[in-house]
């Protein structure tokens, strides 16, 4: 008989093609009148940037990124979509990245409108004027915006059809008082000007259609995490891109009254068996996840028990289990939303799809 340990798998991500061009479409459909940038920054929200850019179906007309740096391996992996830097750029060296890799760059801060107005380009370059209409992060301030746009237009560093964006604070709350205000605020510092307009991300995409203008921003929502924290029910039905599983490596039966794992931080209250899984923080499952968090394997939710591990985790399979070293435990994506696993870790899916490492094996489907 073989031995259960030929088919071990420790953490692997499997990559579906088919659900990245499926939540495409179901954004195309929420906004049918707008161009998508496809926001592919952080690795590509852990999957690959390099492997999700060439993943990509036609609707995907823009590239979104977050540093010259990703850029510039877009480029050299051979993408040549346009590449929009969402951060801009921070150096002279930048900036010559810009002109070189053929990159359309944001504008978000007065020292980077400053930059690109004093520089001597060897060719007009396309440029998005971010402006601040209530996020306080990045973006010019509104009381500067006309003086900034008309500097862009006047200068000879700046392509033509400039595009006017702006982001989000809370566009996960459907209806919400906030989003409204940056909405409103936005328009009246638009108005009367021939230009393209940017403002949604994924849950404006969802949630606020006045927002979708000529170009929407999704990002998560490609991936197929549903971006609103309420009214969650808005969102269409989105496929998860990445499904992490490793493989239950060990079982053993402990009695009531026994802890397990780091700390002693778990008692067990019946005589029941635990099963050891071949994922932990090391691969980017978060260790903050508490007991309860749920795992699936074989066709059913168990709660994982005591701390996470760097390469293990522990799981309660019941007194009744007849589950196998060597079965497929899924720890998100396919049958058990991301959504649910941030919530028992207190984070969001945003940072555990970043946070994959580098060795959890990735297959692609
Ligand atoms: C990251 C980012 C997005 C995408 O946000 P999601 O919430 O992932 O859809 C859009 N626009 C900008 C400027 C961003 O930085």
């Amino acid at each position: 008989m073989e031995s259960p340990l030929a088919n071990i798998v420790t953490a692997t991500v499997t990559i579906d093609a088919s659900a990245l061009a499926h939540n495409i479409a179901q954004v195309k459909q929420c906004a049918p009148h707008s161009k998508i940038v496809t926001v592919l920054k952080a690795n590509g929200y852990g999957h690959g940037i390099e492997r999700i850019a060439k993943m990509l179906p036609e609707q995907a007309d823009m590239i979104g990124v977050a540093r010259a740096c990703e850029a510039i391996q877009l480029r050299e992996a051979g993408i040549k979509q346009p590449i929009l830097l969402m951060e801009g750029f921070f150096t002279e060296q930048d900036l010559a990245h810009v002109v070189t890799y053929d990159l359309h760059t944001a504008i978000s801060t007065p020292e980077q409108l400053e930059m690109l107005l004093s520089a001597n380009l060897s060719q007009a370059i396309n440029v998005w004027l971010k402006v601040d209409t209530g996020m306080h992060r990045l973006g010019i301030d509104a009381t500067n915006f006309d003086a900034a746009f008309t500097q862009l237009q006047q200068s000879n560093n700046v392509a033509d059809d400039i595009v006017v964006m702006t982001h989000f604070a809370s566009a996960d709350i459907a209806s919400g008082a906030s989003a409204q205000a940056q909405l409103q605020q936005f328009e009246h510092l638009v108005e009367g000007k021939q230009t393209a307009l940017s403002l949604a991300n994924s849950a404006a995409v969802v949630a606020w259609p006045q927002a979708h203008q000529d170009w929407v921003r999704p990002g998560v929502m490609l991936y197929g995490v549903n971006p609103m924290t309420t009214e969650k029910s808005l969102s269409p039905t989105l496929r998860p891109v990445m499904t992490l599983q490793a493989s239950l490596i060990s079982k053993r039966l402990i009695s009531a009254g026994e802890t397990v794992g780091y700390g002693d931080t778990w008692t067990a209250k019946q005589d029941t068996y635990i099963g050891v899984v071949a994922v932990g923080y090391g691969d980017g499952y978060p260790r903050h996840a508490e007991s309860g968090t749920p795992v699936l394997i074989n066709d059913r939710i168990v709660p994982l028990v005591g701390r996470v591990s760097m390469d293990m985790i522990t799981i309660d399979l019941g007194p009744d289990s007849s589950d196998n070293v060597g079965d497929i435990v899924t720890l998100w994506g396919n049958g058990l939303p991301i959504e649910d696993v941030a919530e028992c870790a207190s984070t969001i899916a945003y940072e555990l799809l970043c946070n994959i490492a580098s060795r959890v094996k990735v297959i692609e489907r």
